[in-house]
């Protein structure tokens, strides 16, 4: 499963999709956030990395012990991340900040997979609004997560094959 993305860093699909899912289908239209927000207003997208096709997001983690930088597949439930630095584990939670300032992201709600895990919530908009934004829980290896779509900000692609 391991593969490498164009500038040979390793690619890790961490969690396996869910069977019988709608993106199985590859004529499916998936949404792709293509304007990403921490709360202080820094735009989170990287252009440098591309995860199936699309930049994907950048966030910083960091937990006791351990702290490095991922990029997050900006495709609507695709879970697959780059590591720039440092290391995740799966089945362990990690706290998220943006990589410009430094401002841990907002939560929105716990996360059904653990007792301690949170659903992560990351604006569309550069002020954030909770009805534009996406969430994502923060425990490595949970594919908890759901798009809150907007017409303006999410715009749709179809996927020929590309995953
Ligand atoms: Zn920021
Ligand atoms: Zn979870």
């Amino acid at each position: 499963m391991e593969r490498f993305s164009k500038d040979g860093r390793l690619i890790i699909p961490l969690g396996k999709r869910k069977k019988g899912t709608k993106d199985i289908d590859e004529k499916k239209v998936r949404y792709v956030v293509t304007e990403v927000y921490c709360p202080n207003g820094c735009n989170i997208i990287d252009k440098e990395h591309e995860i199936n096709s699309a930049p994907g997001l950048r966030i910083k983690f960091k937990r006791p012990g351990m702290e490095g930088e991922f990029v997050l597949s900006a495709i609507q439930d695709d879970f697959d991340k780059i590591i720039l630095s440092g290391k995740l584990e799966n089945g362990v939670k990690d706290e998220l900040y943006c990589p410009h300032c430094g401002v841990m992201f907002k939560k929105l709600v716990n996360c059904s997979c653990k007792s301690d895990a949170d659903m992560v919530v990351i604006g569309l908009t550069p002020m954030l609004d909770f009805n534009n934004a996406i969430s994502f829980c923060n425990v490595t290896g949970c594919t908890n997560g759901t798009t809150i779509k907007s017409g303006d900000v999410i715009r749709h692609m179809q996927l020929w094959g590309a995953v």
